[in-house]
């Protein structure tokens, strides 16, 4: 077992291991501590009982995804009884903000020995520093309570052809349900100058394309006096060299601009792909969640999305059996959903979360035999959908940034419009730009052949 001593004390080299679980944020964050511990001389172990130190970035935002988290602290409680020199880091939105629920948490887990708030890899740093590891400085006049570590870790140079890159941090939108604001705090934007240097630098390490996050990216720099807006910020970025590809999300409905649009339909390598989550097809349910917005201005707004980009990929989300919410309710959001016609739609299952408005006054009342049957139903409709929008892509042809090469020999990689592709194209490699044939169009996804 690797001990933790700094890189040059020891023989052998300090080793992490690192386990991730939820959204792009986390993932982000994720290899933003990735990067920390390697540019400190750790490199990574694909075994959790082969390492020194566990990094865990964890989720909340269902019972699910907080449930293997318990289950993964009982494997890591186990590997510390046997193992007390091993370093345990939780980070992400079990932490969350609140000092009085991390002392909770470290009464619940006392063999877990960092507690990193989400983006905040102040208390990693802090730990290197005090076990004599080349930790990066704390950021000069950062408007952000995190450091700007290296974006990308070493081990992944190269396999990281796609990177995501956080504009806006937290959310102060309070959605009802929503856990996020209590987790990772109010909306904060990262200063763009950050944002550009931070492109630049996973450019340099192989990025080809940048995916621009925040929960409501939308509200880039509105919280930021004298700050550029997220048209310009995309238009920017977009000129990074070697990146040839851009996106953003997770879109509002409230704060979509036309200018967006425009910013999209005119810029190059700006991808004509937007994620507008619209989580419910019932005007009533809409409001018992406080989105914002109406049904008939989320359609306005797709209208005005396809009315300029004809052909924009659009992926959206729903929620099924929210509080109250009854079959016909559930029988709006389906027809919605026909309507719209979306690329792809994110199904969850309403599931309370500690603190949220709906937790605390809103009785969880659809039984779990509803919540799945509407789940699957939904599911059903957009296969069924999906099925017949992908078939008369056959035989045309696609432009595809390939990602990884399967262990087939295929080439991974995606349209401008997000639609995942599998290639037959051996001689080309992980960032090369391709023009293919569709051959074979399923639901979810396609078969090409390099032409
Ligand atoms: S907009 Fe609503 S759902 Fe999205 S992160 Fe903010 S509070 Fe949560």
């Amino acid at each position: 077992m690797s001990g933790l001593r700094p890189a040059g004390a020891s023989l052998t080299l300090p080793t992490y291991n690192l386990w991730t679980i939820g959204c792009q944020m986390n993932e982000a964050d994720a290899l933003r501590a990735a990067a920390t511990l390697e540019s400190a001389g750790f490199r990574p172990v694909p075994r959790a009982s082969d390492a020194g130190l566990l990094l865990l970035a964890t989720c909340v935002v269902r019972q699910q995804a907080e449930d293997k988290i318990y289950s993964r602290l009982t494997y890591i409680a186990e590997l510390k009884r046997k193992n007390p020199a091993l370093v345990v880091a939780l980070m992400g939105c079990l932490v969350g903000k609140n000092p009085r629920e991390i002392t909770a948490l470290r009464e619940r887990f006392p063999f877990v020995d960092l507690f990193l708030p989400p983006s905040d890899l102040a208390p990693l740093t802090a730990f290197l520093q005090d076990r004599g590891f080349a930790a990066p400085p704390p950021a000069a006049g950062s408007a952000l309570d995190d450091l700007p570590p290296p974006p990308l870790p070493d081990s992944m140079t190269g396999r990281a052809i796609v990177a995501h890159l956080p504009v806006v941090l937290g959310c102060s939108h309070a959605c009802t349900y929503c856990v996020i604001p209590y987790r990772r705090g109010g909306e904060r934007s990262r200063p763009s100058a950050e944002i550009l240097a931070d492109a630049a630098a996973l450019a340099a390490r192989g990025a080809r394309e940048l995916i621009l996050l925040g929960q409501i990216v939308d509200r880039y720099g509105r919280d930021r006096p004298g700050e550029i807006h997220l048209p310009e910020l995309l238009r920017r970025i977009a000129q990074t060299p070697g990146i040839a590809r851009v996106r953003f999300l997770t879109s509002h409905p409230r704060w979509f601009t036309d200018e967006l649009v425009a910013a999209v339909a005119t810029t190059p390598g700006l991808c004509p792909y937007f994620e507008i989550p619209v989580q419910a097809g019932s005007d009533a349910i809409l409001a018992a969640m406080r989105r914002g917005y109406a049904v008939a201005e989320y359609e306005a707004l797709i209208a005005k999305v396809r009315a300029a980009i004809p052909d924009a990929g659009l992926s959206t989300d729903i929620i099924v059996g929210f509080p109250g919410e009854t079959d016909a309710q559930f029988e709006e959001s389906m027809a919605l959903m026909r309507r719209i016609d979306p690329d792809m739609i994110r199904i969850a299952k309403y599931s309370p979360r500690p603190l949220t408005y709906s937790a605390r006054h809103l009785p969880d009342d659809v039984p779990e035999a509803d919540k799945e049957r509407r789940r699957v139903a939904m599911e059903a409709q957009l296969r069924k959908r999906l099925t017949e929008k992908n078939a008369p892509l056959l035989g045309q042809t696609v432009e595809i940034l390939v990602e990884s090469i399967e262990k087939t020999g295929r080439r991974h990689g995606r349209t401008p419009g997000y639609k995942p592709v599998f290639v037959d194209a051996s001689a080309a490699a992980p960032g090369d730009l391709l023009r293919a044939r569709i051959v074979w169009a399923g639901p979810f996804s396609l078969i090409a052949e390099a032409r």
